[in-house]
């Protein structure tokens, strides 16, 4: 496909893992895809590793921590001048071990800075490219571990996803602060958190957007990719056992490769097409199984507590308060 005219995607944090194997399945269907990588060397040799053609991606650097590094981004992309058709907020990191909160240039704990505020910043600046293209979608991957709606997401260990009243935000989210609700500091509740305000933002943006712009916005939940790099700050004997667990005990188990064709599905398959929806294939993975729309949880569906979310996360992210407008 030429790359001027094929459907155009960019994919977060595709150096490895779902986002790596999203770009490898859109390539195959015919898309370009921007790898938007924070280590561009690694990004090369992995999309090389897994064959993917050079003509059919694009690596370029970003890294989502970084509010400038983001800003930076999307001036470089711009200079392309093409509309979007599509942006998968999927890079994350996972530091369940850090006794204390790592931060972000602006003085933000990292991983809500990198998972959340990184990707709040993108999207949203993002959103008039998105509007120039016809069927447009703005993927977010989203986790089971932050929708107390399923089993997944009551696991009190550390604690369940809770934003609180947002105290942290509201209190400026720098030092000492280091828990969007203010209280103290727990490294792996602070990445379910992130993922659950991922998930509150694409609903956000969904009722904020899809009537005037016919973006289509989506979550995602892939399964339990257990074996990818996200887990690489666990413990080692968490390492081996995980996915042996998901293989063998839950049957939540799924491959790279099967998230990452799943990704793309929602990306461009017309069956995806519905906008304000969160996607899964369930826990226990079975052959064929098909997607359906998973109910969230009151705690990600609270509208009022979505906006205050927004409003607080635009205030600390520097945006200004009109978006671009699509074209
Ligand atoms: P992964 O292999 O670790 O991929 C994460 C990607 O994010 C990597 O490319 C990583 O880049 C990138 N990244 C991290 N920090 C970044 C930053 N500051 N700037 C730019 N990129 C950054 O993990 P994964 O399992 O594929 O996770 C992908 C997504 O799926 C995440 O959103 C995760 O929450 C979600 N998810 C995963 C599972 C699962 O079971 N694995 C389940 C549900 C949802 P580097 O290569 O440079 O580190």
């Amino acid at each position: 496909m030429n790359k001027d005219t094929a459907p155009l995607c960019i994919v977060t944090g595709a150096s490895s893992g779902i986002g790596l194997y999203a770009t490898k399945s859109l390539v195959m269907r015919g898309w370009h895809v921007v790898m938007a990588c924070r280590d561009t060397a690694k990004a090369q040799a992995a999309a090389r590793e897994l064959g993917i053609p050079e003509e059919g991606r694009t690596i370029m650097p970003i890294d989502l921590g970084s509010l400038a590094s983001v800003r930076a981004f999307v001036e470089a992309f711009r200079a392309a001048g093409r509309p979007l058709d599509g942006l998968v907020c999927n890079a994350a990191t996972y530091m369940p071990r850090l006794v204390e909160p790592l931060r972000s240039p602006e003085g933000y704990e990292l991983s809500v800075a990198t998972n959340y505020f990184g990707h709040f910043l993108l999207a949203n600046l993002l959103l008039g490219d998105l509007g120039r293209a016809r069927d447009a979608r703005l993927v977010t991957l989203g986790t089971v571990t932050a929708n107390s709606e399923e089993f997944g997401g009551k696991i009190p260990i550390p604690a369940p996803a809770d934003l609180g009243d947002l105290e942290g935000l509201k209190a400026g989210f720098t030092e000492p602060v280091a828990m969007i609700d203010g209280k103290a500091f727990k490294p792996g509740k602070a990445y379910k958190d992130s993922k659950l305000a991922c998930m509150m933002m694409s609903r956000e943006l969904h009722v904020r957007f899809h009537d005037r712009t016919g973006i289509v916005f989506t979550t995602l939940y892939p399964g339990c990719v257990a074996d990818t790099p996200l887990f690489r700050h666990a413990p080692r004997a968490f390492q081996r056992i995980f996915p042996w667990f998901q293989k063998n005990v839950t049957g939540g188990y799924v491959s790279q490769e099967l998230a990452g064709e799943r990704v793309a599905d929602v990306v461009a398959d017309p069956a995806f097409a519905r906008s304000g929806v969160h996607w899964s294939w369930g826990n226990r993975q079975r052959e064929g199984r098909e997607a359906f729309a998973q109910g969230l949880s009151p705690k990600a569906t609270d509208a009022a507590r979505a906006r205050e979310l927004w409003d607080l996360t635009a205030g600390l992210v520097g945006l200004e308060e009109r978006v671009a407008e699509p074209a």
